[in-house]
């Protein structure tokens, strides 16, 4: 059994406790015995102070008869204690002096003579002696005094140590007695105790998954183990609880990390975790002064895929992306899902890569390009996409991130104009292009108000080589970027949501300028508006411009909408009720570009269309192969049948003309005849042949 501090401090101090206590008893019986013996040894001297006066008697009363006192005293030679006796005759002169011999050594003979004690009688007790005087004779008649001198202190310690000898054992067994008493008392109350002791000094070690503490006695310790085992279970019981609210909590905590951290539709990382995991691979990179590639890439066609198939077919088109690309890049590369149909690959530099980081990465954008140009199979469609990867540099973004994805991002843009389905390297004159396509978007609406934006009008020309109608063109003279391309503005305005104001501006223009060109011309003159995709899917343009139209009804039939065939078929119900309307409303609906978009031709019977204008790239090549010229008969035969106009764009040539003319092409436009042209320069360019 361990023995605590606790029990051997209590221990110590019971037993401490027993030996002062048999100590003061000592002291004080051994006091009293002092007194008694004291006392005691008064009372025998003085008896034989009176036995030695009575016998000193007969040898005072008539002369001193000294050799007999001598003999008498020397009784005096048993009284151990006795140090010395003097025998007086009646004139108090000293006739006898004894001496204890077995003091004489002790008590010399100066000592002896020096101690003058004073003469009364009686005895008592002076300066720790006893003192005994009494007078030989009586009161009436008096022969002499004897003088017994004792010292009862080295009999009393002799004495005293017999006592103590008796004593001091008893007081030890006493006090070893009490002792074990105390010790095994102590011993059952403390080893309850101690039993509480390391059952908390357990909870505190191994927690509070132990057994409860059984202790069976109803005294105050057992209520103490009660209490602390009721409190363990309080204790469990907040515990149980406070485990369940963490486990909820980290449950929440991994959940909103998921949420925070990875797209939910595909289970890539999103924005936010791309972001931070290229921050330190971008530090990382950068200490070891090392370079790293990041790929982005979008599909080309998705947002028609969403459009035509519908947003379930375009959100598993965008999981089946990410798990095919996954399959393309190496373990430790990363594929995020920026949003929308934006990824981005980030290579993780490998030093014990063959090719150079360069290399890799464009290896790896040509793998992603490749296979994502082989078909989806997506419910029960089969689903073709293609993929535009632009490629950045760590190095040439100094290490930045948000430099990094914005340099990607512009060398993607790059790759979409190249129109390939391939990759582009960013290159920093890339950033020129960026900016200025910031600056284009950013003054549309001013060159809109300040006419920088015009006019340009190309004649479009019957069989006879007669001007029917105009093709109305913008044109932009910008004040720092000069002369602007309707190729560049136009997919500008486009993208950033201009493009409705655009076409309205042009609207506006036109139904002015009409008022001219029908006087200028003749009253059949038409004019023709081109439309955008996007303007086709805005109701507010397309309500604005019917109610346009009913407002300026005289020339409504003298204007024509030029639809592309790919802004017609994405979106075909709703233009096409539009196109209805457009009908009603006298105007007539022509479809541009055509043959570039969709290569089927039985959808042509569905569109309602007055024109077809095939695009300038077929008579451009009609020279160089024969099937253009075949791709282009066929086109005039099927419009002939379905009663459609053909217009053929970009005539550049006498022969071109005259072919187009045999094989029954109705309309023609193009440099040949005249180029767009301002309306002033139209006017002054062709004699005025209208009546009013
Ligand atoms: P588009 O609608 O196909 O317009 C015909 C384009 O062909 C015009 O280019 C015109 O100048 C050009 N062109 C005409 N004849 C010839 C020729 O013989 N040879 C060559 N090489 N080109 C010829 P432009 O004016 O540069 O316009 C380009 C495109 O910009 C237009 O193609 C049209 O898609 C768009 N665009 C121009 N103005 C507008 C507009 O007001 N609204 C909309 N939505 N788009 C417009
Ligand atoms: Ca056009
Ligand atoms: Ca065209």
């Amino acid at each position: 059994m361990r023995v605590s501090q606790f029990s051997v401090r209590i221990i110590g101090i019971t037993l401490l406790a027993v030996f002062l206590t048999a100590v003061s008893v000592n002291t004080l019986s051994l006091n009293e015995y002092r007194n008694l013996y004291v006392q005691k040894s008064m009372q025998n001297l003085d008896a034989l102070s009176e036995n030695l006066s009575e016998s000193l008697l007969p040898f005072l009363v008539s002369e001193v008869d000294i050799p007999s006192i001598a003999t008498t005293l020397l009784q005096l030679d048993r009284h151990d204690s006795t140090v010395f006796a003097q025998v007086f005759d009646k004139n108090d002169q000293q006739v006898f002096f004894y001496v204890n011999p077995a003091k004489q050594t002790e008590w010399s003979d100066t000592t002896l003579q020096d101690t003058q004690l004073k003469k009364g009688f009686g005895t008592e007790l002076v300066n720790k002696l006893l003192v005994s005087n009494k007078m030989i004779g009586d009161e009436s008649y008096a022969v002499g005094s004897l003088l017994i001198v004792q010292d009862p202190e080295s009999s009393l310690k002799q004495s005293a140590n017999t006592f103590l000898k008796k004593v001091i054992p008893l007081l030890v067994f006493i006090a070893s007695l009490v002792g074990f008493l105390a010790f095994s008392m102590q011993q059952r109350v403390l080893q309850k105790l101690n039993l509480v002791t390391s059952f908390v000094r357990k909870i505190k070690h191994s927690g509070n998954k132990l057994e409860r503490l059984t202790i069976e006695n109803k005294d105050e310790i057992g209520l103490l183990a009660e209490q602390i085992n009721e409190y363990l279970d309080t204790i469990n019981n907040y515990e149980f609880k406070i485990q369940k609210q963490l486990n909820d909590l980290e449950e929440n905590k991994q959940n909103l990390e998921k949420i925070a951290n990875y797209d939910s539709l595909t289970g890539l990382p999103n924005r936010q975790m791309l972001h931070a995991i290229l921050r330190s691979a971008l530090a990382r990179e950068q200490r070891r002064n090392a370079d790293l590639a990041i790929l982005y890439f979008d599909l080309d066609n998705f947002k028609h895929v969403n459009d035509t198939l519908g947003h379930d077919v375009g959100d598993q088109l965008l999981f089946q992306v990410g798990e095919r690309v996954s399959h393309l890049i190496r373990e430790g590369d990363l594929l995020a899902r920026l949003g929308g149909d934006e990824f981005i690959v980030l290579l993780i530099n490998n030093e014990q890569d063959y090719y150079p980081p360069s290399e890799v990465a464009m290896i790896t954008a040509q793998r992603i390009a490749d296979n994502l140009k082989k078909i989806f199979y997506i419910n029960k469609w089969e689903v073709s996409t293609a993929a535009s990867i632009g490629i950045a540099y760590a190095k040439q973004a100094n290490f930045d991130t948000e430099l990094l994805l914005r340099n990607a991002d512009i060398a993607m843009y790059q790759a979409k104009l190249q129109r390939t389905g391939g990759f582009a390297l960013f290159e920093h004159a890339m950033h020129a292009r960026v900016q200025r396509r910031h600056e284009i978007a950013n003054s549309i609406l001013r060159a809109i108000q300040t006419k920088e934006l015009y006019l340009a009008y190309q004649p479009k020309l019957n069989q006879q080589a007669e001007i029917t109608g105009f093709e109305a063109l913008l044109r932009w003279e910008h004040p720092t970027l000069g002369t602007i391309s309707p190729v560049e503005f136009i997919e500008i305005a486009e993208k950033t949501g201009k493009i409705t104001a655009m076409t309205s501006f042009v609207l506006d223009n036109v139904i002015s300028d009409l008022f001219i060109l029908k006087a200028h011309f003749h009253s059949q003159v038409s004019v023709a508006v081109n439309l955008s995709a996007m303007d086709l899917k805005s109701d507010t343009f397309k309500q604005q411009t019917l109610a346009l139209l009913v407002r300026h009804a005289n020339h409504a039939p003298n204007l024509e909408f030029e639809i592309t065939e790919s802004a017609y078929l994405d979106n075909f119900d709703a233009v096409n009720e539009f196109v209805i309307n457009l009908h009603l409303a006298g105007c007539k609906v022509s479809l541009d570009d055509f043959g570039t978009g969709y290569s089927s031709l039985s959808y042509l019977t569905k569109l309602d269309i007055d024109l077809l204008k095939i695009d300038r790239s077929f008579i451009n090549n009609m020279e160089n192969g024969k099937a253009d010229k075949n791709i282009v008969e066929t086109i005039i035969s099927l419009a002939n049948n379905l009663t459609m106009s053909v217009c053929a764009e970009g005539v550049e040539q006498l022969a071109q003309f005259d072919y187009l003319k045999k094989i029954g092409c109705d309309y023609f436009q193009g440099y040949y005849f005249c180029r767009p042209v301002p309306l002033k320069t139209l006017l002054e360019t062709y004699p005025k042949t209208g009546t009013s």
